[in-house]
């Protein structure tokens, strides 16, 4: 009669009060059904506590450094036809430039200055690229920089002074 009380109970997370404890436990000597809700209650409530077996964590870092580390091989292999279609392709772009350069030994002088002028415009490119890499440095050695070409200005304009001088006065004969 009282079973479906004790049920609702059960299925509760909520711990027992002593009293209640001592209504449930006199219920079950006579009611097996409840009898057997309680014992797989409590054997729920101490599998919750359990804590993971001896070297659980150990087996789990080392199948996760293990999967990771697949994942990584998975990706570089999946880089290789990328690069390898990458480089297919440039090699492909350049080819007239690459050919051209096989063969310039056969090559009137006309590409030689073709050549000339490509070398020279990449030379170009990098120097801008490296004048913009400096203009990054310098914005970080700009104070010192200043002080410097300050310096620098002044120790020059006291050495040209003193020159003018001496040459005045080399010239004044004295
Ligand atoms: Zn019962």
């Amino acid at each position: 009669m009282q079973c479906r009380f004790f049920e609702e109970q059960l299925s509760n997370d909520a711990p027992l009060s002593v009293e209640q404890r001592q209504k449930l436990e006199a219920h079950t000597l006579h009611c097996s059904s409840c009898a057997a809700l309680m014992t797989t209650d409590e054997t729920l409530r101490r599998a919750h506590m359990l804590s993971p077996a001896d070297g659980f964590v150990a087996r789990f870092e080392t199948r996760l450094a293990l999967w990771k580390a697949a994942e990584r091989r998975r990706k570089l292999l999946g880089i290789i036809p990328f690069s390898v279609l990458g480089f297919a392709l440039l090699l492909w772009l350049a080819w007239p430039y690459l050919d051209g350069f096989l063969t310039w030994q056969a090559q009137p002088i006309s590409v030689w200055l073709q050549w000339g002028a490509f070398l020279l415009a990449t030379a170009l490119t990098s120097l801008r690229a490296s004048l913009v890499v400096l203009g990054v440095l310098a914005n970080f050695l700009t104070p010192l920089l200043w002080m410097a070409a300050i310096s620098g200005a002044a120790g020059l304009s006291l050495i040209s002074s003193i020159s003018t001088w001496r040459l005045i006065r080399a010239s004044q004969g004295t």
